[in-house]
């Protein structure tokens, strides 16, 4: 029997809740998660099929990140994303979180690049959605739905994947802004909405430190010279590459213990929401996504010494400027520990939940008290 079918049966003979375990980093980045017995996946590895020529992959879904990246390199291509977290997450658990890239090539979402998915669903059945190529013939959209329901609705074990050839430049620079007083910033957002497309930017400022303007420079070099002039129009000086270790640790490690925070907001509220998170959380990390309109604070957990406060902070700093989604996780030794948000089911996921999951063995939330919840009076 397969491993895929050995999988298939464990579910369908369950008789306990199971929760799906990839690298294991981000378990609680969707929750708050019921207890229950871990099905790990990450151990389904390697290249199902390759075809270059097509920019199209075919990958088991434990294999990681850090292998796609080798694998495709041999070829020149890449997968046009660079998820938050570890090299080492699963491409299975990006998938299922569609976790969010920070400075994504063309500016590309976990969902734009899945072309097909093997999943399991919680009655044991192993189903296919989508492709394994490009074009594919029109039907349900089973694989967006796939793509960010945090493994509630099935076990995703195979994937195929829309690469990209790797431009000639592609690079990720940082230029420090003058611009450390609240007037300033109030004068850059603005354009930094504005100025979106085709620059993938992140307005970044570490604890305590001066903010960067940090964009993803790619294309021909003549293209690249062009863009980086748009960066100093844009108030950045001295703009430089950034070395790989930098990148990492600006852009995908966080603290061994801390909040995670994230929420998204429209371009006309950009301003007061990101200067507000500014004079909030002058202890905290944080990156502003004009694209998305998304902002994420990384705080340490020992910067205020209330984890209570600091996430009522947040919460009601999301809901006083309008600010949607808002998303916080708690990591402790480098995992994430809990996810305290309330995670209403509307009629829609419930009843697809009944679909694909009938028993609820899969991934099952659990029942958050109001009154258990740091944000309950937000
Ligand atoms: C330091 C750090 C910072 C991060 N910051 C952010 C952030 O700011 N925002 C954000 O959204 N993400 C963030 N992430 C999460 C990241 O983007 C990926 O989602 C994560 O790295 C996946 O890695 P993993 O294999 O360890 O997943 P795991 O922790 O194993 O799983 C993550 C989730 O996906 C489910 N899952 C795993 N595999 C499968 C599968 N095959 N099928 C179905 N469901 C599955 C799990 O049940 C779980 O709910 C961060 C991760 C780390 C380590």
């Amino acid at each position: 029997m397969s491993d895929v079918a050995q999988l298939a049966t464990r579910i369908r003979d369950t008789r306990e809740p199971l929760r799906i375990v990839g690298g294991g980093t981000w378990l609680h980045g969707g929750g708050p998660w019921a207890d229950a017995a871990p099905l790990p996946v990450h151990t389904l590895r390697g290249v199902v099929e390759y075809t270059p020529g097509d920019l199209v992959i075919t990958v088991r879904a434990g294999t990681t990140v850090a292998e796609l990246v080798a694998i495709t390199g041999e070829h020149a291509q890449m997968l046009a994303l660079t998820p938050y977290g570890a090299p080492e997450s699963t491409i299975g658990a990006v998938i299922a979180t569609a976790a969010p890239a920070p400075l994504a090539f063309g500016e590309f979402t976990v969902r734009d690049l899945v072309l097909g998915l093997q999943v399991i669903t919680g009655g044991g059945e192993i189903t296919r959605a989508g492709g394994r190529v490009v074009k594919n013939v029109a039907g349900f959209d089973l694989v967006r739905l796939h793509t960010g329901a945090f493994g509630t609705l099935g076990v995703i074990t195979e994937v195929s994947l829309r690469l990209h050839a790797r431009p000639v430049v592609d690079t990720i620079v940082a230029g420090t802004l003058d611009q450390t007083d609240r007037a300033s910033l109030d004068a850059l957002l603005p354009h930094l909405v504005a100025n979106r497309a085709p620059l993938p930017m992140l307005l970044h400022r570490a604890a305590g430190g001066v903010p960067q303007l940090l964009a993803r420079i790619s294309g021909n070099p003549a293209r690249a010279t062009a863009l980086q002039q748009q960066l100093r129009t844009l108030g950045a000086r001295d703009v430089a590459e950034l070395p790989p270790a930098d990148i990492t640790r600006t852009l995908h490690q966080v603290p061994a213990d801390a909040i995670v925070f994230r929420a998204r907001t429209h371009r006309s509220d950009a301003v007061p929401f990101v200067r507000a998170a500014v004079d909030a959380f002058p202890d905290g990390t944080l990156s502003y996504d004009p694209a998305r309109g998304s902002l994420r604070v990384v705080l340490p957990s020992t910067a205020s010494g209330s984890l209570e406060r600091d996430l009522a902070t947040m919460y009601r700093l999301a809901a006083a400027t309008g600010a949607t989604h808002p998303i916080a996780v708690v990591v402790d030794q480098g995992r994430t520990v809990a996810a305290p948000r309330h995670t209403p089911r509307s009629m829609l996921e419930t009843g697809l939940k009944r679909a694909f999951d009938a028993r609820d063995v899969l991934n099952r939330l659990a029942v958050v008290s109001h009154a258990n919840l740091a944000h309950a009076d937000v």
